[in-house]
């Protein structure tokens, strides 16, 4: 029988990769969604061998028990589900508490509802690992030491923190609680992609996606300038892909970061008016700021996946094609 592994947030830009992937692998697939409507949408794209079980809200006591207890096939889950989002009312409240909570539940779910789960795999992030201090220290042993206060001040803190503090969460519950199950954890840094299906890249992209789209607005003919921005990029077929390969080998506790190489906006721009010069943006300086940060020696998470990444030109290629076309 084919093996099923549980995805949660199967709504998620990365979980929809994720999901496509275990379809493609033949995997069975159930994965929870916030509402019916958003999983009829999804189940539209990934057909029959996937199903949806309805987790309104991550934080609620025993969010995961009910949908856990229905599928006694599941042997792997995948924790994906966690709020990314740059316009939040109350930090904590909507950013920081549910990626905490939301992981708690589905760990306390597993332990008491569904014995069979051998695997978990946390969708951490590879800010959880950027300390700070040593640019150049392995990110695979390195925690971000943002304070609970600190990360409530401001949407991306929160985000950072929300994080880490989900991630250290899980490790105390693994100390303490001692399950039979093993819980890894993938950190990708920036993620930028193709939409899993082209209907979902109509009208906006997703919040990671927007950091390359935004540029589409910088036209010559309106005169705008080029904010500076760097950082570090994965492509989203290469996280899910990381995902399943920790899936079938054992990670021996290694916090895997999924890393292509480093990227500005001069880069970005740059493979854009190669590429779709009919878009006619502006130019900015083409030779100058083409190095993004790519620091930090994540060898050991290169070695454990032993993956070609996808590179910069063909990720924002891919990204932009299937945009255009569908909001043609
Ligand atoms: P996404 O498209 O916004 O997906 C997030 C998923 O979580 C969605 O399914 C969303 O449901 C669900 N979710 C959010 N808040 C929830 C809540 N309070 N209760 C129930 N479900 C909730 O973002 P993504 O980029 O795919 O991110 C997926 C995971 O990867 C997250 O854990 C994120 O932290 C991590 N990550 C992302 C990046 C990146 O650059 N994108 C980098 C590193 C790590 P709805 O669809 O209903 O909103």
């Amino acid at each position: 029988m084919a093996p099923t592994a549980f995805v949660s947030g199967a709504t998620g830009f990365i979980a929809q990769h994720i999901v496509k992937q275990l379809l493609e692998k033949g995997y069975n697939v159930v994965g929870s969604v916030r509402s019916e409507s958003k999983g009829e949408k999804v189940k539209k794209n990934f057909g029959s061998n996937f199903s949806y079980e309805i987790v309104e809200d991550l934080e609620t006591e025993g969010a995961f028990d009910k949908a856990l207890k229905k599928h006694p096939e599941v042997t792997v889950f995948l924790h994906t589900a966690s709020p990314i989002t740059f316009h939040a009312e109350d930090n904590e409240k909507d950013i920081i508490l549910p990626a905490i909570n939301g992981t708690v539940n589905v760990l306390k779910a597993i332990k008491s509802s569904a014995p069979q789960i051998t695997k978990v795999i946390i969708t951490s992030s590879g800010l959880t690992q950027i300390n700070g201090v040593d640019p150049n220290s392995a990110p695979e042993d390195t925690w971000n030491s943002i304070s609970y206060e600190r990360a409530k001040q401001d949407t991306m803190s929160a985000y950072v923190g929300s994080k880490a503090f989900a991630e250290k969460a899980a490790v105390e519950f693994v100390e303490k609680e001692k399950p039979s199950f093993s819980v890894s954890s993938i950190h990708p840094v920036l993620v930028f992609g193709p939409q899993a299906y082209d209907s979902e890249a109509k009208g906006e992209l997703n919040i990671t996606n927007t950091f390359i789209s935004g540029l589409l607005k910088l036209k010559a003919s309106e005169g705008a300038e080029l904010p500076k921005s760097d950082g570090r990029f994965i492509d989203v077929r290469d996280v899910a892909a990381a995902h399943l390969i920790a899936i079938e080998k054992p990670t021996n506790g290694l916090r895997v970061q999924v890393r292509s190489g480093g990227y500005t906006n001069q880069t970005l721009l740059n493979i854009l008016n190669k590429n779709f010069p009919e878009l006619d943006l502006i130019k900015g300086s083409p030779t100058e700021n083409l190095v993004g940060d790519d620091s930090a020696n994540h060898s050991k998470s290169r070695e454990y996946l032993g993956m070609n990444y996808i590179g910069l030109e063909k990720s924002v290629v891919d990204t932009i094609k299937q945009y255009l076309e569908a909001n043609k």
